[in-house]
């Protein structure tokens, strides 16, 4: 039995015109030492902004936010604005001052 767990690469490998590609942008911000997850992300650590869905999820030193969800865009170029949409997004929602 073969399993095709390629992802996107079915798209071409089957040629597969079914399969396309979904972008999601995310942004990492460092935390400072002594950073302690802010009580309004453990409240709610996903909600829905103007832009879509955001979400924040706390890692040891870091938070990880998002996302975008950009349907039929494969490009893998880092975009300063969409990341800048996600900070604003976030600080609006939480009331908090990432940059
Ligand atoms: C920004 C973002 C955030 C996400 N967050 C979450 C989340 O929080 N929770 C969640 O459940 N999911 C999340 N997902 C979705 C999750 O990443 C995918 O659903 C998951 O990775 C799919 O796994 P997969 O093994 O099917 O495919 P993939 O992870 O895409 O793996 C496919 C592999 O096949 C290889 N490949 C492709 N073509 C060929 C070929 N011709 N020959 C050999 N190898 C090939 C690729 O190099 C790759 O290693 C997120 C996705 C994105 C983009």
């Amino acid at each position: 039995m073969i399993f095709n767990a390629t992802g996107i690469g079915a798209r071409d490998l089957l040629n597969d015109r079914e399969v396309y590609p979904t972008r999601g942008d995310l942004v990492y911000v460092r935390a400072h030492a002594g950073f302690e997850v802010p009580f309004e992300i453990m409240q709610h650590m996903a909600f829905y902004g103007e832009a879509g869905t955001h979400y924040a999820f706390p890692r040891h030193g870091e938070l990880v936010l998002g996302g975008s969800f950009v349907e039929g865009d494969s490009s893998l170029e880092i975009r300063r604005d969409a990341c800048e949409e996600i900070l604003a997004s976030f600080n609006r929602f939480y009331g908090l001052k990432a940059k």
